[in-house]
């Protein structure tokens, strides 16, 4: 065989053939570098096994024994009922698989085979395996102490086969494998060398020494975003300069004077950093984070009114035209007192309208615009713009705000968004930026009761939406599919809408999901905020944006399918207005889960934030990981938020001595950064 090399297809490996390349490549393995990094997902490890005489009922366990007997029950009802009896040194455990004869052709006799899941009562102790592993001809890791690598598998390669085959060519790899960290870097912050670190990974001697090998390569990973991000930092500091503003109080004042409230201290701290930054003469790049109803909008005001009082243009980006419409109301009502007329520029303006909308912008007669990002980006010539406030940025990547920065007179940016994320998260996302938090709402708003209720209480909730509605409030529905047929075991959002209207003929149902073209969205969005429809039956397409005060009901159907992030942006659409809101989450049976308790007692988007990121962080059987909206195929939140100050400075000291990484020991790094962020090329152009 020719010299094996990193980039060598797979299918060149001795055990691996046409057929498994092709099964490998369904897993993302191509090539010999991907199968070294193809890490296992979890560790079958002694410490964390129950001995079977220890297993009671209701608890939830795992448990590694060999197969002793086995066979196929069918039920009186028809169900057939795969049985299997295991054994280990403490005893037996029976377990049953309903529905799932077909195991017999699996598991046999003599197989030592890992089972995990809960322990129940029938006909005496019995576990109903929510999963089971084929340890097979591994030695007993109970006896032998060892800690045994599962890999992620796929139809046609098992575990088991992906163990074996990286285990015989894992020294062969290794030797071949070059560290790409400079090694001063790496001694600076005390990581392993990458071999010993694969090692570990994939040959553990514990689950501490496994684990100490993935937080080495959990570094790496997210020392290639941390680059995009310092990188992005570093441009936009040295970059063109910015504005030096003064504060004239002159309109700032004029619009503290004339809220007729005092603002929160929240507000009063994120003005003032806001106000430190755009006084300075580098370019502000800073963050407001704050849920909804924090009050980001006036903190935006008086940064866009400072700009104002120096002679400049302002401008509020919102990701549709529906907000740009909404701020703009909510602008102008502010401003009436200041004699400032904003200008809302929208797509579906007439061509004559835009063309006056842009002139009036060109020649300076407009000072403040409010448009959609698209708009103001892309088709609109300032006469001299200051600042850019951009709404909802948490779907903006660092590379497009990167190439947001670098367009026009380097006017300063502030960056909006209503999704709270815990700190150490933000720095992942947001690591180019400089933040200010909202977190305490101002008083005096009406409050949100979430209630927790079940099938039984069906009726009396759809009879409470009843009579909210015919007394002249709105309310929403929230389900998570839109036909039936997608899930049949769901409600739908089709069927909940027909239904309402066949039931509710005096009252006005609307629908509003992802796959309605947005015109044929924004139309009913429109007759909803107009109070035209009231009822508005929806999928999570109403997550962001929409702001109805007189919509005060919020039903949530299958709330167990959502993450609680997701329900907490969910619930940010009602208690708008004064009067008191109530959301409430339909659970699918009495056995209500924890985290929804949890989620109904606390109304702290950032306290959510932080279970959320638990929730999916967390791993279910043995550290297993968990999929979740967390883009890192190695590092987990929140075990590895230390990694990430790690990586930042990393990535920080690297930057301040090449900032293009063009030394020869930096190439590597700048080529593995721009291979998982190709955008980011525009972040490293030489010259
Ligand atoms: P966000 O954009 O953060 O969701 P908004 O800016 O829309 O929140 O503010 C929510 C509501 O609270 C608005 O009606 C606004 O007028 C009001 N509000 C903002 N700040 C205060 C304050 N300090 N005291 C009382 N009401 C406030
Ligand atoms: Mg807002």
């Amino acid at each position: 065989m020719p010299q094996l090399r990193l980039d060598t297809p797979v299918k060149f490996l001795k055990g691996i053939g046409e057929k498994r390349a092709e099964a490998f490549e369904r897993l993302g393995v191509m090539s010999v570098q991907d199968l070294l990094f193809h890490i296992p997902h979890r560790y079958i490890d002694a410490s964390s096994v129950t001995p079977m005489a220890k297993a009671r009922v209701g608890d939830d366990v795992a448990c590694i024994g060999t197969v002793m007997s086995k066979g196929v029950l069918p039920t009186r009802k028809g169900l057939r009922i795969f049985h299997a009896v295991l054994k280990d040194d403490s005893g037996l455990l029976e377990c049953a698989w309903p529905g799932q004869s077909f195991l017999d052709r699996t598991i046999v006799p003599g197989q030592l085979l890992l089972v995990a899941g809960p322990i129940r009562f029938y006909h005496g102790r019995q576990m109903a395996p929510r999963e089971f592993i084929i340890l097979g001809d591994v030695d007993d890791p109970t006896s032998s102490g060892r800690v045994i690598p599962v890999y992620p598998a796929t139809e046609g390669l098992s575990h088991k086969q992906i163990r074996a085959i990286i285990n015989a060519h894992l020294d062969a790899m290794i030797a071949i494998v070059p560290d790409i960290l400079p090694e001063a870097l790496r001694e600076r912050f005390q990581l392993p060398v990458l071999r010993d670190a694969l090692l570990a990974l994939h040959r553990p001697t514990s689950s501490a020494d496994a684990d100490a090998g993935r937080r080495r390569l959990a570094v790496d990973e997210l020392l290639d975003l941390q680059l995009m991000l310092a990188r992005a930092r570093q441009l936009a500091r040295e970059g063109q300069r910015g504005t030096q503003f003064t504060v004239h109080k002159t309109l700032t004042t004029a619009l503290r004077e004339s809220l007729p409230w005092d603002l929160t201290t929240d507000q009063k701290q994120s003005v003032r950093e806001i106000f430190d930054d755009m006084t300075k003469k580098e370019r502000m790049h800073r963050l407001l984070m704050g849920d909804v109803g924090t009050g980001k909008t006036v903190v935006a005001l008086f940064a866009m009114l400072l700009a104002l009082e120096n002679g400049y243009q302002a401008a509020l980006m919102a990701p549709t035209e529906l907000l740009a419409e909404q701020h703009y109301r909510t602008l102008s009502k502010l401003l009436t007192p200041l004699g400032i007329l904003p200008e809302l520029l929208l797509g579906r303006l007439g061509a004559a309208d835009k063309n006056a909308a842009r002139a009036r912008i060109a020649d300076g007669t407009t000072r403040l615009v409010i448009g959609t990002h698209a708009l103001v980006q892309d088709h609109v010539a300032f006469q001299r713009l200051g600042l850019v406030v951009i709404d909802e940025q948490h779907r903006f990547g660092v590379e497009q705000r990167a190439a947001l920065m670098q367009k026009g007179d380097a006017p300063d940016v502030l960056l909006l968004t209503a999704t709270p994320i815990p700190r150490s998260l933000a720095l992942t996302r947001f690591g180019d930026l400089d933040m200010s938090i909202l977190r305490a709402k101002p008083p005096g708003r009406g409050t949100i009761r979430t209630a927790l209720r079940t099938p039984a209480h069906r009726n009396r909730v759809f009879e409470f939406v009843r009579k909210t509605v015919l007394a002249g409030g709105q309310a929403y529905i929230v389900l998570p599919v839109i036909e039936e047929s997608e899930r049949a075991d769901l409600r739908a959002a089709e069927t909940m809408a027909a239904q309402l209207k066949e039931k509710w003929p005096d009252v006005s149902v609307g629908i509003v999901h992802g796959k309605l073209k947005p015109a044929e969205r924004d139309t009913v969005m429109r007759a909803f905020r107009d109070g035209d429809v009231q009822v508005l039956v929806a999928t999570t397409v109403i997550e962001v944006g929409i702001d109805v005060s007189n919509a005060t009901v919020m039903v949530i159907e299958h709330p167990e399918r959502f993450g609680l992030a997701q329900l907490h942006q969910l619930r940010g659409r009602v208690g708008r207005g004064e009067k008191e809101s109530h959301c409430i989450l339909m659970a699918a049976s009495s056995n209500m889960p924890e985290r929804l308790r949890a989620f109904a007692l606390t109304d702290d988007g950032f306290k959510i934030a932080e279970l959320d990121l638990e929730e999916r962080g967390r791993g279910d059987l043995l550290g297993a990981r968990q999929s979740g909206g967390i883009d890192f195929k190695i590092a987990r939140f929140p075990d590895d938020t230390d990694l990430l100050a790690e990586a930042r400075a990393l990535a920080r000291s690297v930057l301040e001595a090449d900032p293009t990484l063009i030394k020869r020991e930096n190439k590597p790094l700048r080529e593995r950064a721009l291979a998982r962020y190709p955008r980011g090329e525009v972040l490293f152009r030489v010259g």
